[in-house]
């Protein structure tokens, strides 16, 4: 299975295109860690792809966390004295502090203005601020709409519900000849905003929509849940499963203009980080490996110690390096249809280094086999050689029993996929033997 191989400019041009519009689909739903938003994403994504939708009820215990009541909004906004709403939900979701206990009052701006939130050194963005775990009300605006709010009486109304209910997460499940798993995360749960949240989530939902189908390796999963709680409750119930994943992948802030980051699984050396390293090397883009840290995204959960996963992290621009992070300027416009797409291309290039990574031995061990007579030598001697040949030599020469195709690639300096056409041209032509995994 060769998954980049099906992905040529124009198609890639056009998946581009399309994974910018499903995120735009999704852009106006209104998400949190819980609720309506998170339910009707996971239907848009099921549309794609096969999903399985779990609830969680509220109080369950998960680890040292519990989850939390359900919240839902269905409108928030700040009225001035002639009855004009001068803050709307409406009008953007980002408006209402993501868990807002629910309020209905009128009060003086002096006693409003400890619930408002603006970013004065970007006056026409509007922030992005969450309570989840402390029962408080806010709103978000623009400093500029902040400026002019004058000494008055204004009302303000939060129609939000904190009620039992429960915590709902989506789990793409693609099953290959083993059940070693390949896993990508993703989180769902932040309302009006683009690269953090909608980009991961679309690029993980069409990687799961090219993989399936395929005559697979590895078993794939694909996980849809809120940050936080969501990985750490989906840990807590599913702990077998967990201990099947190889490789794993949290996706986030991928839309975006910047170069790729990747920052390694806790354990630094996993094949999971060299695979990702080595696609990043070869992919023609810029990009940076960062070592892991314990804070960020997922892979907080899923590299703690009593778990230690081999997962990583893949972005463009880190989360908190651009001023857009967590602003309302973290729009459509910020993110963009070629680097979605050359994203999932990246996500392509990994799952098949993954697929294809394997040992082989040389048949002919003893000096080289003679290539000319099977016409895979170039014709005319005294020629350089080029990067076909040269990916021969370097495959026969390696295979034997202790590199894998990885490490011949790392080793040549040459692409993974350049070093993969060479084995299985050399196996077609009876000279490589592939060893199963079982036997090493
Ligand atoms: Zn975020």
């Amino acid at each position: 299975m060769r998954l980049l191989k099906s992905l040529d400019e124009s198609t890639l041009e056009h998946i581009g295109r399309e994974l910018h519009s499903f995120a735009t689909g999704l852009y106006s739903i209104c998400r949190s860690i819980t609720g309506a938003g998170n339910r009707q994403t996971l239907s848009a994504i099921r549309e794609r792809i096969p999903l399985q939708v779990f609830e969680i009820p509220t109080g369950t215990p998960v680890f040292d966390w519990t989850v939390p009541k359900e919240w839902n909004i269905r409108d928030a906004y700040i009225k001035g004295e002639n009855g004009m709403r001068v803050v709307d939900f409406q009008k953007s979701n980002l408006h209402v502090m993501s868990y807002s206990t629910p309020v209905q009052a009128t009060m003086r701006l002096a006693d409003l203005k400890p619930h408002l939130f603006t970013l004065p050194e970007h006056p026409d963005w509007i922030p992005y601020r969450t309570s989840y775990y402390r029962d408080e009300w806010g709103l978000c605006l623009s400093h500029r709409q902040m400026q002019v709010l004058e000494d008055g009486d204004y009302e303000v109304c939060i129609d939000s519900t904190l009620e039992d209910g429960s915590l709902t997460y989506g789990e793409c499940y693609l099953p290959g000849r083993s059940s070693e798993e390949v896993f990508f995360s993703c989180h769902i749960c932040h309302p009006s905003l683009a690269n953090d949240n909608l980009s991961g989530l679309s690029v993980a939902t069409f990687l799961a929509q090219l993989l399936s189908a395929r005559n697979l390796q590895y078993s794939y999963r694909f996980l849809f849940i809120p940050g936080t709680i969501g990985a750490i409750t989906w840990l807590a119930q599913n702990r077998d499963t967990a201990a099947r994943i190889r490789h794993g992948v949290v996706l986030t802030c991928v839309g975006d203009s910047g170069g790729f980051h990747y920052k390694k699984s806790r354990r630094g050396d996993a094949v999971i980080d060299r695979a990702v390293a080595h696609a990043l090397r070869h992919c023609g883009e810029p990009s940076e490996i960062l070592e892991f840290s314990p804070y960020g995204y997922d892979e907080r959960q899923y590299c703690s110690p009593g778990f230690n996963l081999p997962v990583g992290c893949l972005m463009r621009s880190v989360w908190g390096t651009f001023p857009e992070y967590h602003t309302s300027a973290d729009n459509l416009d910020f993110i963009r249809p070629e680097q979605l797409a050359g994203s999932l291309r990246l996500c392509a290039e990994i799952v098949d280094v993954l697929e294809n990574d394997r040992h082989y031995c040389s048949r002919n061990p003893y000096c080289e086999p003679q290539l000319g007579r099977r016409n895979l030598y170039r014709s005319t001697g005294g020629d350089a050689i080029g990067v076909e040949i040269s990916a021969r030599l370097w495959v026969l020469n390696l295979s034997d029993g202790e590199h894998s195709l990885l490490d011949i690639a790392e080793r040549s300096g040459m692409s993974f996929s350049a070093i993969c056409d060479a084995a299985e041209l050399l196996s077609e032509n009876g000279l490589l033997s592939a060893i199963p995994a079982a036997e090493r």
